[in-house]
């Protein structure tokens, strides 16, 4: 078979991918596991094991087991500082070159590297049930010459063909579809991993992401989280009475036990750490919160900043130029990181959080969080699809999915408010803010709606439902709803009452499969009726406008009787009357448009002194409040 599968070669975990029938998908060990630690084991006895089984050796022998090799990957032994040397396992130089000594034998990182490509090969052997020899693999996009070449030597080693070494924010963008953006789209890859961060930017030209600039530190990840969490666990022992020193084994032991309450409390709110038998005296036991947690690890996460900073900077690009922000590596599944990511590049779905809840979409100018792909499959699900290109697979050009109709929700007066238009490429996401129209109403009835007619009882309806939220004065409920089209054209719609976070999501299929025939009918009627449309528009919303002044004139009204004279009410009352018996004469949701923006005009006219009255009392009311009146 001539088929070319991607390879992530992680610092921590890799992974191997491979598109079939068009679709990417991680190709799986027996056991259902998808990612490979990056680890591999060199027993006395010559045998050599990698991935899971290797994980496990390192509480027993830390010094013949090889992790995070990538960092001394190409590296010289001159360029190495004491942060470089300092690992369980000893460092070696060969002819200048940084190398490890495991198992008695001194060994360049490309050779751990192939222990574990070797292993993804076999991998990927038994779960295609053929041979395969080419293969994508991906670098960090601040690799050098000698490091690339480093890894395209470690594939060589392990018996791959190495079609191309592919930068991995490139791969990530590939993976989230960004491909299908506009050109000249500018994307943040935000790759936070379990022992490197790199914030790079790119740029869609002709069809091709270019890095226009990466930044970040080789040195900052989950294991710092782990390492601080560690630490902490370490402390709650000494307070519990437990040894005050940890040797090499108790210490792996509370490493593990720190990743997996990081882990968990990724998915639960508090998680519990349980360490049997620390000593033969000694068993741990302790919960730790998402809060503590999240107080622990805030300041490690707030070192991406300055690389952030400094990426944008190099770029010359402002974050809120950027289109998308897109999230890589494992650490990023933690719910601080996305927040974090969020309100530190402005993204839309985090401008409520900043006290913005008064824009409207249009109004919101930041990039959007893409969060839909699994961050730590991101890298070889792009790397296989890069594959999939260059073995022709998969032409180059993606095919661009539209959608064949706007879609939107029912607003005010049974108008169509659009919220996605027609033919917006797929996957799209869009929302809108929205308020209550009358007071103390206890829900609000969202109707989702396509087709291109003003009106939305002339557009199909696609569903409806009712979201419930506290009772409040007029236009002071915050609805958010949104729409979501994913890649396979299904609609997910998301209505959301700011205040209470209460919230209703459907699902509605036939949003973008949609009949030809229809939709070219659907087109035709929204023309011919596209003047009688518009009028229906215009009158719907000046009936509105005039609802609201003669609910306003009469308050007014009523307030100042006694100031008024008596000309005056009278004109107000005539004017009042005249634009109800023009509201009356609606039928059929229309009614005489000239004639009732003249009496809309009438009214404001004849309330002017009235609206200057209100305004001097509230003048005399302040003076004297101030003591200037009496
Ligand atoms: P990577 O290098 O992309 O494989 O990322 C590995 C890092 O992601 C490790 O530090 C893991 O502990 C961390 N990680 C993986 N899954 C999660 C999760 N669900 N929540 C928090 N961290 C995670």
């Amino acid at each position: 078979m001539d088929c070319i599968v991607g390879i992530d070669l992680g610092t921590t975990n890799s992974a191997v991918a491979f598109v079939e029938a068009g679709i990417p998908g991680i190709l799986a060990a027996a056991d259902g596991s998808r990612l490979m630690p990056s680890i591999v084991h060199y027993a006395a006895s010559g045998a050599v094991c990698v991935g899971e089984e290797a994980r496990r050796s390192q509480v027993l022998h830390p010094a013949d087991t090889i992790y995070s090799v990538k960092r001394l990957m190409g590296r010289a032994s001159a360029e190495l500082d004491a942060t470089d040397r300092d690992w369980p396992f000893a460092i070696a130089d060969h002819e200048g070159k940084a190398a490890v000594l495991a198992g008695g034998k001194r060994r360049l990182p490309e050779e751990v590297s192939s222990e574990v490509l070797k292993a993804l090969k076999l991998r990927a052997e038994a779960a295609l049930g053929f041979a395969v020899s080419r293969a994508v693999i991906t670098v960090p996009a601040y690799f050098n010459n000698a490091q690339r070449e480093a890894t395209k030597r470690a594939g060589q080693l392990a018996g791959w063909n190495v079609e191309r070494v592919l930068n991995e924010p490139t791969a990530a963008a590939l993976a989230y579809g960004l491909g299908r953006l506009q050109e000249r789209s500018r994307v943040a890859v935000f790759d936070l991993g379990g022992g490197t961060f790199d914030l790079s930017i790119l740029e869609l030209r002709e069809g091709m992401f270019e890095v226009l600039a990466t930044h970040g530190d080789t040195r900052l990840g989950g294991d710092d989280i782990d390492r601080a969490v560690g630490d902490w666990i370490a402390a709650q022992v000494r307070v519990a009475g437990g040894p005050a020193q940890l040797d090499l084994t108790m210490a792996a032991r509370v490493r593990m036990a720190a990743e997996a309450a990081k882990v968990a409390l990724s998915a639960a709110t508090e998680t519990e750490i349980t360490l049997p038998f620390l000593t033969a005296q000694f068993s741990f036991q302790r919960v730790l919160t998402r809060a503590e947690l999240e107080r622990i690890a805030r300041p490690i996460i707030e070192r991406t900043r300055g690389h952030c900073r400094q990426a944008l900077s190099d770029a010359g690009v402002a974050a809120h130029e950027l289109d998308q922000v897109i999230l890589v590596g494992g650490q990023t599944r933690m719910p601080l990181v996305r927040r974090w990511v969020g309100e530190w590049f402005g993204c839309r779905e985090y401008e409520e959080l900043r006290g913005n809840l008064s824009m409207n979409d249009a109004e919101r100018k930041g990039p959007a969080l893409n969060t839909s792909q699994h961050p730590d499959e991101a890298v070889a699900l792009g790397a296989a699809i890069q594959g999939a290109i260059l073995s022709g697979a998969i032409g180059q050009v993606l095919l661009l999915d539209v959608t064949p109709l706007s879609l939107g929700v029912e607003t005010f007066g049974g108008l169509m408010n659009v919220l996605i238009p027609r033919n917006t490429t797929i996957p799209t996401k869009a929302g809108e803010l929205f308020t209550n129209a009358v007071d103390a109403q206890r829900e609000m009835l969202v109707h989702v709606l396509q087709g291109e007619r003003e009106r939305a009882k002339d557009n199909w309806s696609l569903g409806r439902f009712a979201l419930a939220f506290d009772a409040v004065p007029r236009g002071a409920a915050r609805v958010g709803v949104q729409f979501e089209i994913d890649a396979d054209g299904i609609l997910h719609v998301l209505a959301r009452d700011t205040k209470t976070g209460h919230e209703q999501r459907v699902k509605i299929e036939s949003a973008v499969d949609v009949d030809d025939t229809k939709v070219q009918q659907m087109v035709e009627e929204s023309v011919t009726n596209a003047f009688a449309d518009w009028d229906a528009r215009r009158w719907v919303e000046s009936a509105l406008r005039a609802r609201e002044a003669v609910t306003a004139a009469r308050q007014a009204l009523a307030e100042m009787e006694a100031e008024l004279p008596v000309e005056t009410r009278d004109l107000v009352a005539q004017a009042i009357a005249l634009a109800e018996a023009v509201l009356a004469a609606e039928r059929d949701g229309m009614g005489d448009l000239p004639l009732l923006q003249q009496k809309i005009k009438q009214l404001d006219e004849a309330t002017a002194p009235l609206a200057d009255a209100l305004m001097q009392r509230a003048m005399d009311e302040l003076l004297r409040r101030r003591g200037v009146l009496s």
